[in-house]
């Protein structure tokens, strides 16, 4: 993004000539400025954690017939970040522009440190589990991987996928997000078109996050993915670097998009996020309330399904037909790969590697939805057959 014009070309050129030592050359070393910027970041939305008030919130039940309950206080949270960052920086006393300088160091930093903490993980779950929901599969690799806790917690109250998922990974995306801006201010002495549409679209998505953030607590990365290096290294490195990497790209690739086309995108992107939004919001509104509630006006379509729990009990639950849910199984990730495609698209196309992260989320959400009808085909059989029939496709109407 920084080097090399932002050019795979470029870049491969310079591997083909230099080889493993021309990559160690440029490999940037974890510095002591790189240690303390993510632990001054850390510490700081670890303690917002703790101390800010905010509602009981319970999880879904696990499938030992654990429910975990948390401190609803992600807002409180985000808003605390923003305006101390931004404050920072009006004052004088901390420039943002520090940050972006020392990305390359602080992301391998990231890389390494957060390797370590998933050992961690791993062997907290052998010895100290913090709840009924952890276990062995036998393979130490697929332990380290896929996780061994689903709800680990340091002490009652500090779970530690909030921390990594939600406070450390998504909390990076929006700072780092003002950070390429007042980069390019500082930089240039003006912010580009281009790169306030990105800001403005990263900062809505990550803002819908975090009100929503109860909500995300019921879904897969939360309630079915435990907490190993798939989800924990991926929320603690991939997020801030490879997710926020449009952005990045656009600090030093200034473009000039004109109003027209600046608000074009801009709405595109806002209505992009409102679907995704309005998918997550339909599904829970329509779990909360039993199925008595209106979905695009009517009573909704459902399907009663029952299943059995690991402990041998049977449930219920409702699965929608209708709305969104009725046009494809997982219709809500094309909006959200579409956002995605309209922050980066201020990048217009003189490089391929700004659409990185599009191109990765299509593969990550098309893998998803298959692991997740996988999941719930296994969990609610006959059920989820007369799902598939009803509503056939599995993300595009039509298509797939
Ligand atoms: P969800 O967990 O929210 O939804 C899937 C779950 O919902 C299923 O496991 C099933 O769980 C339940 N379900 C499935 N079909 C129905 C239905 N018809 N009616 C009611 N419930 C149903 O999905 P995700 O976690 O994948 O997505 C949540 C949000 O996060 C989305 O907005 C998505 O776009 C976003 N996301 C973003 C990513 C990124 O990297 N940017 C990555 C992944 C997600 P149950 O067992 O309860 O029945």
């Amino acid at each position: 993004m920084v080097h090399a014009d932002g050019s795979v070309i470029k870049s491969w050129d310079y591997l083909r000539q230099n080889g493993l030592q021309g990559f160690i050359d440029i490999w940037p070393i974890p510095t002591a400025v790189a240690w303390k910027l993510i632990a001054c970041f850390g510490a700081f939305e670890a303690a917002l954690q703790l101390l800010l008030p905010g509602k009981r919130v319970e999880g879904p039940i696990s499938p030992t017939g654990h429910r975990p309950v948390y401190k609803a206080n992600g807002v409180a949270s985000y808003a605390v970040t923003l305006i101390t960052y931004l404050s920072l920086w009006w004052f004088g006393i901390f420039n943002p522009t520090i940050v972006y300088d020392h990305l390359g160091e602080i992301y391998s930093a990231l890389i390494f440190g957060s390797f370590i903490f998933c050992i961690f993980l791993y062997i907290k779950g052998h010895l100290a589990p913090s709840s009924t929901d952890s276990g062995s599969c036998g393979n130490i690799i697929i332990d380290f991987y896929w996780g061994m806790e689903l709800y680990p917690r340091i002490g009652k109250n500090f779970d530690i996928k909030v921390f990594t998922n939600c406070r450390f990974g998504m909390m990076s995306w929006a700072v780092l997000a003002v950070t390429y801006c007042i980069k390019q201010y500082e930089a240039n002495g003006k912010v580009e078109d281009s790169m306030l549409v990105n800001t403005i679209l990263m900062l809505i998505y990550v803002t819908k996050f975090f009100l929503w953030e109860a909500g995300y607590w019921s879904t897969m990365d939360i309630a079915h993915d435990r907490a190993g290096f798939y989800i924990c290294w991926g929320c603690l490195v991939w997020v801030p670097s490879v997710y926020t990497s449009p952005g990045m790209y656009l600090v030093n690739h200034p473009v000039h998009l004109g109003t027209q086309l600046a608000l074009f995108i801009l709405a595109a992107g806002i209505l992009c996020i409102y679907i995704n939004y309005d998918c997550d919001r339909q599904r829970q509104e329509f779990r909360r309330t039993n199925g008595r509630c209106l979905v695009w006006g009517k009573a909704p379509s459902k399907i009663v399904a029952s299943y059995t729990t690991s402990s041998g009990e049977t449930k219920q639950s409702l699965l929608l037909t209708s709305g969104w849910w009725g046009l494809a199984r997982h219709f809500h990730y094309v909006p959200e790969i579409l956002a995605a495609f309209f922050w980066t698209v201020p990048a217009l196309f003189n490089h391929f590697l700004p659409y990185f992260y599009v191109i990765f989320l299509t593969i990550l959400l098309f893998d998803r939805a298959k692991r997740d009808d996988d999941r719930c085909r296994s969990k609610y059989g006959k059920y989820w057959k007369i799902y598939c029939q009803k509503v056939p496709y599995r993300i595009i109407p039509g298509i797939y």
